[in-house]
């Protein structure tokens, strides 16, 4: 079942999955949100909160993996993801120790947003197509722009290589794929105004 749906208490809460490729403006997106007062889960805080010092999936991490720990007690997350992808038994033991975890956090979220009477949640999931999650949203709403774009401005204000910066998007679907899915879409070849002005209008329909 979808990550949202192990909340207990979604009956009437709109979700809205935002989404988009690496570079496409998700951040200012999700920003503007927040600004606006909407209540934002975001997938990959979520993932780096189950495994901070003190949780429980870190110290099952550590038992799982060889030296995955900082001299300071914290993730060494290039090794472990050196480890946890070398293989598929390595990859699907790393799920089993986070998966279930960021399951819970992310309904325990929602559920937070229900209690509060929240009738619109916004799920911040890069991931959302390549996860397969769209139907567990009301809404998909896709923050797009050209490849070529994209990569200039991971590369301007990222400081990312360009290859790097190639590499990282072919690895996700292509732009078609996740236009395809999109019930919503910004357009965010223009400047960051244009961008907040789609944004601002989108949630004043919501
Ligand atoms: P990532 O997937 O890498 O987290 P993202 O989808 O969250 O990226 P942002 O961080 O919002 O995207 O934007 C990527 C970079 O491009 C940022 O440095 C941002 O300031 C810049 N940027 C976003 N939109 C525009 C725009 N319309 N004009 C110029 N720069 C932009």
């Amino acid at each position: 079942m979808p990550w949202p749906a192990d909340s207990a208490i979604l009956d009437g809460m709109r979700i809205i999955g935002l989404t988009g490729g690496i570079g496409s403006g998700k951040t200012t997106v999700a920003e503007r949100l927040r600004q606006k007062g909407a209540f934002v889960v975001d997938a990959d805080k979520v993932a780096r909160e189950i495994v901070e010092p003190g949780q429980p999936a870190l110290a099952e991490l550590a038992d799982a993996f060889d030296g995955i720990l900082t001299p300071e007690g914290g993730l060494d997350r290039a090794e472990l993801a050196r480890q946890a992808f070398a293989s598929t038994t390595a990859t699907d033991k790393l799920n089993a120790i986070t998966h279930p975890r960021i399951r819970a956090r992310t309904a325990e979220l929602f559920d937070t947003a229900a209690e509060e009477g929240r009738e619109v949640v916004v799920y911040d999931m890069p991931l959302l197509i390549e996860n397969g999650e769209t139907e567990t949203v009301d809404t998909v709403l896709v923050v797009d722009a050209p490849d070529d774009v994209r990569i200039a401005r991971l590369v301007g204000s990222r400081g990312l290589d360009e290859d790097d910066a190639r590499r990282r998007l072919a690895a996700q679907v292509d732009r078609q794929t996740r236009l395809a899915a999109a019930d919503v879409v910004l357009d965010n070849s223009g400047d960051i105004e244009t961008l907040v002005a789609q944004v601002d209008a989108f949630w004043d329909e919501v």
